[in-house]
């Protein structure tokens, strides 16, 4: 078994951006080198701005390459939630915006001829318990009334169209979401955001900021940019160079394995419309096929950010998981294993906006490939001085004065949710 990702592993090398001379001064400094910040990069430079990307690592490094590739509708919280919480006009614009930037995906990957395997095949929202399915109901009821948004409802006697299981007992068609070679995606931004005129580095860390008369200095342990505005896309990795944002981001580690190639018909037979899958666990299981047919399947497995043997271990974890699913597949051995970092909020909302003059775009909870994207487009859009839209505009980006950074809480959070999975 590789500890990698199977996607970084099989996507074309991206060139490496590392040792070019910084430049003195930017319109814009882009920190972080995910979906956020290439999206961000590539609109700026279309614009014509001189925009500059400081990836500490190299770009597509952070939960950009390491996803499962779902670009789904809707966000982390469903519709109804956000009725309660935010009324209608506010939870239609944070619906439409989820159709928006699954939209600006598709657009950027054919505008761009980035080959990334994306593809709409719909996801499935598979019930773990059989009351589950009363609450899928209830959302597809909801998505078609409030929203006019079709949907399908899947009986468990159906299941079998769906997924080769007897685990789950039915679940949600939701027809529109895509799937994508997730690292494929990100070296193809990062290729198209060069093209553009984006200026971009590997292996340079923003250390601090300093705000002046003229925007920010950005100091880096290579010299400093004085740029007029910074753009933080960090996302899970948010760090102290941001103090303020490095108290609201909760890192959390997501892990997935994936198995060597299964027999083509044996995926089909899995399966068969090759959706995106996800489970109503709060310890969620999310899995899917390869373009190659392999099964790679993810969930939070360890919860805890990636640290060396919480790979292997959830792996276990995982395998155990998938096959509790697909036993038809005991004997196809696990080929890859990997983790990455999700950006978790006190409101498990994303949250994008300006702070102290910094702008940013963050906290996807695992939801984040169509909206990392769009965020990123809208921003872009918003400093160039162009029409922008952010649906998060506003809203309260919650802390908490015990947190300053380092998720201390989580094995009480991890024990919570599991004890709800089973409650509930
Ligand atoms: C295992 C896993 C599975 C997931 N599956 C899905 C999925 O199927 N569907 C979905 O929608 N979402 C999924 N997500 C979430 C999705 O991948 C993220 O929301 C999205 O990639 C966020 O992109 P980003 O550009 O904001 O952040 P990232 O891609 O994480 O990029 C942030 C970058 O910032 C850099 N950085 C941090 N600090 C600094 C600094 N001081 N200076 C310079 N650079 C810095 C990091 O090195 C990193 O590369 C998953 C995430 C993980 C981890």
């Amino acid at each position: 078994m590789q500890f990698q990702s199977l996607w970084a592993a099989t996507a074309p090398e991206l060139e490496s951006f590392a040792n070019r001379a910084l430049p003195a001064r930017a319109d814009v400094v882009i920190i972080g080198g995910g979906y956020t910040g290439l999206s961000a990069a590539l609109q700026l430079a279309k614009l014509g701005a001189h925009v500059t990307v400081l990836e500490r690592e190299t770009l597509g490094w952070g939960a950009s390459s390491r996803n499962g590739g779902m670009a789904l509708t809707g966000h982390k919280h469903g519709v109804g939630e956000m009725l309660q919480t935010f009324g209608a006009a506010k939870t239609h614009d944070l619906w439409d915006a989820s159709l928006a930037a699954l939209e600006c995906v598709a657009t950027l990957v054919q505008t761009e001829n980035i080959d990334c395997d994306f593809a709409r095949r719909g996801h499935f929202e598979a019930a773990y318990k059989p009351k589950h399915m009363e609450y899928l109901r209830a959302a597809h009821e909801l998505l078609e009334r409030e929203f006019a948004y079709p949907t399908r409802i899947v009986p468990k006697s159906e299941l079998r169209n769906e997924l080769d299981t007897q685990f789950y007992h039915g679940g949600l068609v939701d027809e529109r979401s895509a799937g994508l070679h997730p690292a494929k995606y990100a070296r193809g931004l990062a290729r198209a955001a060069q093209r553009a005129g984006a200026d971009l580095h590997d292996g340079v860390a923003a250390e601090a900021l300093e705000k002046n008369g003229r925007g920010f200095t950005v100091k880096t342990a290579r010299g400093s940019i004085q740029a007029q505005n910074v753009f933080a896309a960090t996302n899970g990795y948010t760090s102290r160079a941001t103090p303020q944002l490095h108290k609201r981001i909760i890192p959390i580690g997501s892990y997935i394995i994936a198995t060597e190639p299964l027999d083509p018909q044996l995926a089909r037979q899995l399966i068969p419309h090759n959706r995106m899958i996800f489970d109503t666990k709060n310890f969620l299981y999310y899995f899917r096929r390869s373009p190659d047919d392999r099964i790679v399947f993810g969930g939070r497995a360890a919860f805890f950010p990636e640290k060396p043997g919480t790979v292997s271990e959830s792996a276990e974890i995982l395998r155990k998981g998938m096959l509790q699913i697909f036993p038809q597949i005991e004997n196809v051995p696990t080929a890859y294993a990997w983790g990455g970092t999700l950006g978790f909020t006190f409101d498990i909302f994303p949250h994008a906006g300006e702070m102290d003059g910094l702008y940013y775009a963050m906290g996807y909870a695992g939801h984040g490939v169509a909206l990392a994207t769009y965020l990123g487009q809208q921003f872009a859009n918003r400093l160039a001085g162009k029409t922008w839209h952010n649906p998060f505009e506003g809203m309260t980006f919650p802390t908490n004065p015990l947190y300053w950074g380092k998720p201390w809480f989580l094995p009480f959070a991890a024990l919570y949710y599991r004890f709800m999975d089973w409650l509930y």
